[in-house]
């Protein structure tokens, strides 16, 4: 299983996610055409992608995805919440999920569940190929009992480090999209993603990436460090989503 990041961050997020002849679109919050782009330099033709899946409409996670759906044909996997914020000229295209049952996109198997963020019905995932499992957790406010269950024993994990408290506090963000943020539906801080980090097992982790990383309200220089504790290891092991860049192709492989 292979995974990798067309970029992260409140300008648009994509995350690849491959196991075989099977590829995965996590959200696209980019255009169509700028996504394209982003995912020939991952080497991936558009065409080759399996089906998209959406976390939650808000538009840094479903710009390019009507447009992507319906040039390319793409089945598009949403909660019903999420799909009924889609355009209904999808209709022929959406696949809804359970938030609370697993399903496969053939060869990968996916556990989506429920996260407190302020969106209708967002979702966030496990993707396993039998062997793997991949955790993804962006978007989200607080952590849950839940969340602490399904990322505990991953083999990978993108985890959302949104912004240093300090910086939201004293930056230059509306008093009221501070709120928003720093609250129980908005978005990781560094200490609630290194909690995280300390509460579940991560004796299997062969990677660590620091998705969703605001530009105004964070710095890797501030995130490193706490994960690097909680994780006891190198700060160099910590790998960062960048917005413009994402990060390439990571495997997922026998210890
Ligand atoms: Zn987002
Ligand atoms: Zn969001």
């Amino acid at each position: 299983m292979q995974f990798a990041s067309l970029g992260s961050g409140s300008r648009g997020n994509g995350t690849l996610i491959k196991e075989a002849d099977t590829t995965l679109l996590v959200d696209c919050g980019f255009s169509a055409k700028e996504a394209e782009k982003r995912l020939y330099q991952q080497g991936v033709a558009p065409s080759e992608l399996t089906a998209l899946l959406v976390t939650h409409e808000h538009a840094d996670h479903i710009s390019g995805i009507r447009v992507l759906a319906r040039r390319y044909h793409l089945p598009v996997y949403a909660t019903a919440g999420t799909a009924a914020c889609l355009s209904e000229d999808l209709n022929g295209l959406i696949r809804t999920f359970n938030c609370h049952t697993d399903f496969s996109i053939q060869d990968l198997h996916i556990l989506p569940f429920p996260v407190p963020h302020d969106a209708r019905e967002p979702a966030q995932f496990v993707f396993s190929n039998g062997e793997y499992r991949l955790g993804l957790l962006t978007d989200v406010g607080s952590i849950t009992p839940l969340i602490e269950s399904v990322l505990s024993g991953c083999d990978a994990l993108m985890l959302e480090a949104n912004h240093d408290i300090d910086m939201l506090a004293e930056g230059d963000y509306p008093p009221s999209l501070k709120i928003r943020v720093g609250g129980r539906f908005g978005h990781l801080n560094n200490v609630q993603s290194s909690t995280l980090l300390e509460k579940i097992d991560t004796s299997r982790l062969q990677h660590i990436f620091a998705m969703h990383i605001s530009e105004k309200n964070n710095l890797p220089s501030l995130v490193l460090p706490l994960f690097a504790k909680a994780l006891n290891c190198e700060h160099d092991w910590i790998g960062i989503a960048d917005q413009d860049a994402g990060f390439g192709w990571r495997q997922l492989t026998k210890a």
